[in-house]
Parts: structure tokens; C-alpha cells; sequence
């Protein structure tokens, strides 16, 4: 399916992004990979690999399994790769979203169904480079309020106007969304100077820092209001895998019938977080203007770490993977329960919460303090305990407001304990103040 003939996809980039060209030399590296063995190649400025001190490596896994790179994988891994990923890897990544998503734009006929992959150095490196791809100074762009402080970091300085969308304990609110779009018609999206959002961003699943996930029906009714106003939805999803319900939410790739989300999945929970490998799906013609930002930056997502989780997913089988999952799932959601029990031991009365039913965050509003800044900043240490203060998660950070975000990723169940203990005394202390 060739998506170009229902999204006008130059409409949603920027000047800087428009402008990116292909590297001539890497593609002098695609035609020299393609080539007959019998190529002789001086055009390339890729190192001599032989000169390289590693031999082989064999990895063990904490269940005693092993596996060894060696020969072509252990080249493979120590040299320069094609900038869309490790090809076995991408390959296995997009046989993992079909089954996963089952993306109706894949389904359709056509090659890659116009929907394409590319593996970034974890979803940040895949956030900041489809920012930098789709958000010019003055843009106003469409974000769940509050919402994860890096994402805040990324967007500040690009000069976009933040249209705080209200989301409660099920995510952004749709009823919300259609408010701050009230201001504009949907045909505002078909004139070239109008200031019309384009883009919305969203944490689907156990929001960072709130917790919370998007019912499915929201999930259609949001999908819908982006098909009237012709956004796009940049889909951030780190906590997928960490999703405790037995039947979680369709995703909006799954939902994503015209080619408007761009999906950004990451290993950080459930592999690695210091492997640095996520992935961005989405329609071709922008996955390829991210790829264009990696040949200027990164050039590609380290070999190293591709060819590891590879050879991994290799040996494992989807079972394994599955297998995988189901053991950090099974441990957050414990350790979820072990802090709703805490806060329900020592907070109850001094503060109020949702159960979350994913991810690794407790979003907590302190009964009776307006602003948790200098309590957590300045004197939860006296305490010594830390805890990140909400207005962090805000895009106006002079707001103020009432929450804080606990993660149970982390702490024991007794330091979970102690923690909220210390927590209870230092608002009874506030409180008393
Ligand atoms: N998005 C959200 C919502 C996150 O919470 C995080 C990690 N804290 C990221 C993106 C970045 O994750 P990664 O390690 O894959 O870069």
C-alpha cells in the first residue's frame, strides 16, 4: 500500500528535515554489501577489521545458556552497519511488530505495506530525531499533561507551543483533546499557513510519570479526532511489555489504517537499558527522514548491541522472548502490589493515588500541599528519601502542583516500606508546619 497517496507527508516536516540528504558515501557502502564477491572495493572508508584486538565473545545468560559470536557475526558486530539496523535483526523486529500490532498498513498489498523500521540508540535517540523531523519554533503540538521530563527536555528548546492535554488515571482525556482543538476546523489542516496542531504526542501505556493507560475505546476515539484533524500520533510505548492486564488495549499501530503513528518501542525495561536499543516504526517516508538525521549523527544504533540481541532472539525463539516478558512483567506487577500496599499502610488519609496497570510508576497527589517542589527537593533528603517532584512532568515548570512520581522499579519491599514511611512524617511534618 502505498501510503503517500493518502498523507501528504511533506506537509508534517520541517525545514531542517526536508533539507537532509543522503549520504553518497553510504550509499557507496549499500552497493558494495549487494556487490558480486568478486568486487574490488577502494571506495569505502570503513576500517580494516582484521586490525581489530576482539577475537570472539561468548555471552552467558543468568539461566546458565550461552551462546558465542564469532566469524561473520563477530565482524558484523565489530564494524559499521547499514543505518536501518542490523538486516537479521530489522527483519526479525518487523516479523515482531506484525504479530504484536498486526499493522492494517502491512497487511495491505504492496512490499513493506509502506510502513517501515528502523533501530535507533533506544526510543530517546528515535523521539529526539522525529522531533527534530516534525517541530519547527512556533509549531503547537498536541502532549498529555503531565508527561515524561525527557520528551520535555527534547521539545523545549525546538520553540513549540505545548497544548497540554488533561489525561486522568485511563490517559488523555478525548473530550479534552477535542477542547483544545476547538479553536481550529479540520480544514484548517488544508491550508499552508494555518497554525493547526499536526502532531500528538502520547504515553499509551503506564505512563511515565503517571501510570496510566489508555482504554481502548479512548485509544479509538483519539485515533479518530487525528483522522478528522489529519495528525499524526507519535506513539511512545517503552512500557508495552510491562503491561499487567490480561488483555491490554490494542495499540494505535494496530488501530492505524491511513499511516499517521509513528511508533516508538524500547528494550530498555525488558533487556537492557544500557544496550541502548529501541525501535521506530511508521510510514516509510518518515521513517527514512529519521534515517537520514542517523547518517549525520549516529550513522547507525551500535553493532555490537544489534548483533547481541539478535543472536539472542535467535536463540531464544518467540518462546523465550515471551518467556522473557512474562518474568519482568510478573516481577513489576509484584512489586506494584508491594507499593500500593505501603501506600495504603502509611499514606492513607495524607495522600491519594490510582493502582496502576503497567509500567513502573506511582503518581501521588499530596492531600492539602499545592506544591510538592521544595518538600521533595529541599527537605525529603533530611528524610533520606527521594522522590521525584511532579512539576519536572509539567511543560510550564514554574506550575505548580501537588504530585510526585514513586517508582517501584527499584527499592526492596522494606525499602519500599520504609520509604513511604519516611514520606508519611515528612507531609505530617509539612502538613503541621
Ligand atoms: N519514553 C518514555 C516515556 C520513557 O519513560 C523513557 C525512559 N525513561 C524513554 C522514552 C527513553 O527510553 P530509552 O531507554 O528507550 O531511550
Amino acid at each position: 500500500m502505498d501510503l503517500t497517496k493518502k498523507m501528504n507527508y511533506s506537509r508534517y516536516l520541517t525545514a531542517v528535515s526536508l533539507a537532509r540528504q543522503p549520504s553518497a558515501l553510504r550509499k557507496l557502502t549499500a552497493i558494495q554489501n549487494a556487490g558480486p564477491p568478486t568486487l574490488i572495493t577502494l571506495a569505502t572508508g570503513a576500517p580494516n577489521s582484521t586490525l581489530f584486538p576482539f577475537h570472539e565473545a561468548t555471552i552467558t545468560l543468568k539461566d546458565g545458556s550461552s551462546f558465542k559470536l564469532s566469524d561473520s557475526l563477530m565482524t558484523a558486530a565489530l564494524q559499521y552497519g547499514p543505518t536501518p539496523g542490523f538486516t537479521p535483526l530489522v527483519k526479525w523486529l518487523k516479523g515482531l511488530q506484525q504479530r504484536l500490532h498486526n499493522p492494517p498498513t502491512l497487511t495491505r498489498p504492496g512490499p513493506e505495506g509502506g510502513l517501515d523500521l528502523v533501530v535507533t540508540t533506544g526510543s530517546m535517540d528515535g523521539l529526539a530525531k522525529a522531533f527534530d523531523m516534525l517541530i519547527k519554533p512556533g509549531d503547537n503540538i498536541l502532549i498529555d499533561t503531565p508527561t515524561y521530563a525527557g520528551t520535555l527536555s527534547a521539545l523545549h528548546p525546538l520553540g513549540c507551543n505545548f497544548l497540554d492535554v488533561q489525561t486522568d488515571h485511563c490517559g488523555m482525556v478525548p473530550d479534552a483533546l477535542r477542547n483544545k482543538l476547538s479553536k481550529w476546523t479540520p480544514g484548517d489542516s488544508k491550508k499552508a499557513d494555518s497554525d493547526i496542531p499536526k502532531v500528538l504526542y502520547t504515553i499509551p501505556n503506564g505512563c511515565n510519570p503517571t501510570g496510566a493507560s489508555l482504554t481502548e475505546s479512548r485509544k479509538r476515539e483519539i485515533y479518530k479526532i487525528a483522522q478528522e484533524y489529519d495528525l499524526l500520533i507519535m506513539e511512545d510505548d517503552p512500557y508495552y511489555f510491562l503491561q499487567y492486564t490480561d488483555s491490554p488495549a490494542p495499540s494505535f499501530l494496530s488501530m492505524d489504517v491511513d499511516g499517521r503513528v509513528l511508533r516508538f518501542d524500547s528494550f530498555s525495561k525488558i533487556l537492557s537499558s544500557g544496550m541502548r536499543v529501541g525501535f521506530v516504526t511508521g510510514p516509510a517516508p518518515l521513517i527514512e527522514r529519521v534515517q537520514l538525521h542517523m547518517q549525520v549523527s549516529v550513522l547507525h544504533t551500535s553493532s555490537m548491541s544489534q548483533v547481541m540481541l539478535f543472536k539472542l532472539f535467535d536463540m531464544w525463539g518467540d518462546d523465550g522472548f515471551k518467556e522473557q516478558v512474562k518474568r519482568v512483567k510478573t516481577f513489576y506487577s509484584q512489586q506494584k502490589d508491594i507499593m500500593i500496599a505501603a501506600a495504603e499502610k502509611w499514606l492513607t488519609g495524607l495522600a491519594e493515588w490510582h493502582a496502576p496497570v503497567a509500567g513502573m510508576f506511582l503518581w501521588i497527589r499530596l492531600i492539602g500541599i499545592e506544591d510538592t517542589k521544595s518538600l521533595i527537593e529541599e527537605k525529603a533528603m533530611s528524610k533520606e528519601v527521594l522522590l521525584a517532584p511532579g512539576y519536572v512532568f509539567l511543560s510550564d515548570p514554574n506550575e505548580k502542583t501537588s504530585y510526585i512520581r514513586a517508582s517501584f522499579s527499584q527499592a526492596t519491599p522494606e525499602q519500599i516500606d520504609k520509604g513511604f514511611e519516611r514520606l508519611a512524617s515528612l507531609i505530617k511534618e509539612e502538613l503541621a508546619a
